[in-house]
């Protein structure tokens, strides 16, 4: 049998940093597993920054300052203690990427150089080109390697294997072989990242965001916390969704309507483009639905005032995605974007350490939700998150994996993971994955999309669980085991149902609007009746439970957020 102290799933920042973080105190059997090759995982596509207030570019910035715009950009609804621990830390563990080897811009005396995000009152990203999320990847996976840590590339986890209490390890398959393993662990760290897929239509996430490791916690029994908020990045390249960053606007890019106005001056007269993502995607849903879009129903991100040689210095990339994707330059013309669906703030319950109610059981990145993103996540934030918490969950599980025993692995472990193959091998229906997939997307952008309401709900709960009952009656093709892409699609296909059902139905039972989960029938936020977590566990008779827990608010009052 596989056996490792500690298990990681998944290959983003946030996991192989809690692989290396666990690997460098104690001689502890460490491997991550991970369905893409570890430099594929979608925090190699993050462009921006990554925030601390490091103070290069604006001496007077603080971590305080940071913790309060973290505060207010999550609409109050961030656990402020959590959001506290973050904001400290980050000084830290930005640094210490840095001496890892992750090669940060610079400013001229030679420190590492910020630039301007959104929602934020100073310039904190720290950043590298418009690749920040490649050097920090790469930068995490020669170092693991250089440690010991181990790798499963190309495997899939299934599900978790454990007693209620305590964790005994995964079950997974290697997509190679298509052979199931149990692998034996005492903690078991699901770092699998974002569920932005389940907008399948548009997005700007990796094919691989499809929220395994969450609905892997979620059939565990673990509930889920706020899975209703998710951020609409207000640039996406106008057809493929395709991110175009936030850098761009903190480089001095403004937004223009189909009339050449800039708009933004109605909705954030203060902070214009660089307002929270939140507000800056509905300004241009208004515009558009009012009539002010392009042709296409999009607006415009103009840099041409930069100048090539700044464009092509700090976003190379940018320049490269539109002539790829969207055929055409900017340097000599505005880039038609629309907001695309970018992230998760919801995911798996954990407390600071990322630890679970399962002993052993921890989350941690985009999968996990402790929270520190609330309502609306700032940019530049995530990659902060998946290394602060990836770093503490790490530390944590190596402490725990070094005082227990391995828990016995029962003979029935292997048993979920085959009824699971062998039901959607034998399925004989007449539904493919791809026309679900493609309604599911549908309805989460029609009806569970930027603006929202009750009526439009309560649909998307309903068209969500038709799609469930088609599942059913699903057929893959391809019966072969070797590198078998449509019964990963399928399974793929499984967690984004499950984790759709709770955004739908956590959205419509929260009568009111705050951060990124804007109700037209309710446009404000309530405080009186909903400063609180959702919480969705799965019940005995297969239906989400919903149930609410109290915010931590430790310094700061909610107040009216104005930008
Ligand atoms: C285009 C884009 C740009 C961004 N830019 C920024 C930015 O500038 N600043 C910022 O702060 N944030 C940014 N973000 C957000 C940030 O990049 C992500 O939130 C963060 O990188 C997530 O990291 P992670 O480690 O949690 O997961 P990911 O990097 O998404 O990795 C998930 C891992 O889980 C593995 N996995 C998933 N399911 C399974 C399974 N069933 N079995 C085995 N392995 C599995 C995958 O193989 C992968 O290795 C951006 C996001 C996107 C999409």
């Amino acid at each position: 049998m596989l056996t490792y102290d500690i298990l990681i799933v998944g290959s983003g920042g946030a996991g192989l940093y809690a692989a290396l973080e666990s690997r460098l105190q104690e001689k502890l059997q460490v491997a991550v597993l991970t369905k893409v090759y570890p430099t594929r995982s979608h925090t190699g596509a993050a462009q921006g920054g990554v925030n601390a207030a490091l103070g290069n570019y604006d001496p007077t910035d603080s971590w305080e300052q940071h913790w309060f715009d973290t505060v207010k950009g999550s609409d109050y609804l961030a656990d402020q203690d959590a959001a506290e621990m973050m904001c400290r830390e980050a000084p830290t563990v930005v640094r210490e990427m840095e001496h890892w080897g992750a090669p940060f811009y610079r400013t001229d005396e030679g420190k590492i150089a910020q630039r301007p995000f959104g929602g934020a009152s100073k310039p904190r990203a720290c950043y590298a080109a418009d690749k920040v999320g490649h050097i920090m990847l790469h930068t995490l996976y020669e170092q693991g390697l250089r440690h010991g840590v181990d790798y499963f590339n190309e495997w899939f986890a299934l599900n978790l294997v454990h007693d209620g209490q305590r964790c005994i390890g995964i079950n997974a398959f290697s997509i190679r072989t298509g052979r199931i393993y149990t692998i034996q662990a005492k903690a078991v760290i699901l770092a699998t990242g974002g569920h932005g897929r389940t907008y399948w239509t548009r997005t700007s996430n990796a094919y691989g965001n499809t929220g395994d490791g969450s609905a892997i916690a979620y059939r565990a029994g673990l509930p889920l916390k706020d899975m209703e908020f998710i951020q609409f990045h207000p640039t996406g390249l106008r057809r493929s969704g395709i991110l175009v960053t936030e850098g761009a606007r903190g480089e001095g890019g403004y937004l223009l309507n189909g009339e050449g106005e800039r708009f933004m001056q109605r909705y954030a007269p203060d902070k214009m483009e660089l307002g929270p993502r939140d507000l800056v995607s509905r300004a241009i849903e208004t515009e558009v639905r009012e009539g002010r879009g392009g042709p296409d129903d999009e607006v415009f991100l103009d840099i041409t005032h930069l100048g090539p040689e700044r464009i092509q210095e700090r976003l190379p990339q940018i320049r490269q995605l539109c002539i790829e994707f969207e055929g055409m330059d900017p340097f000599e013309e505005p880039i038609p974007i629309k907001p695309t669906a970018h992230y998760s703030m919801g995911g798996v319950h954990t407390d600071i350490n990322g630890l679970t109610s399962i002993d052993g059981v921890y989350a941690a990145g985009e999968s996990g939700c402790v929270s520190v993103h609330g309502a609306n996540r700032l940019g530049g934030n995530s990659l902060l998150d998946i290394l602060v918490f990836g770093r503490r969950a790490g530390q944590h599980a190596m402490q725990y994996a070094s005082s227990v025993e391995f828990a016995e692995v029962p003979d029935s472990a292997l048993t979920e993971a085959e009824t699971c193959i062998k039901e959607l091998m034998e399925g004989d229906g007449k539904e493919t994955v791809a026309s679900i997939r493609q309604d599911l997307g549908r309805v989460m952008a029609d009806k569970a999309g930027i603006y929202r309401d009750g009526k439009g709900l309560a649909e998307a709960v309903n068209d969500i669980e038709e799609l469930q009952h088609r599942y059913k009656r699903l057929a893959v093709k391809d019966r072969n085991t070797v590198f078998n892409t449509d019964m990963l699609a399928a399974l793929e296909l499984r967690n984004m149902l499950a984790l759709a059902e709770l955004i739908a139905l956590g959205a419509l039972q929260r009568t009111e609007s705050r951060g990124a989960h804007s109700r037209e029938d309710y446009p404000e936020r309530d405080d009186q009746n909903w400063l609180k977590h959702t919480m969705a566990t799965l019940g005995a008779d297969g239906r989400p439970n919903i149930s609410y827990e109290s915010v931590a608010i430790t310094k700061f009052k909610p107040e009216a957020r104005t930008y």
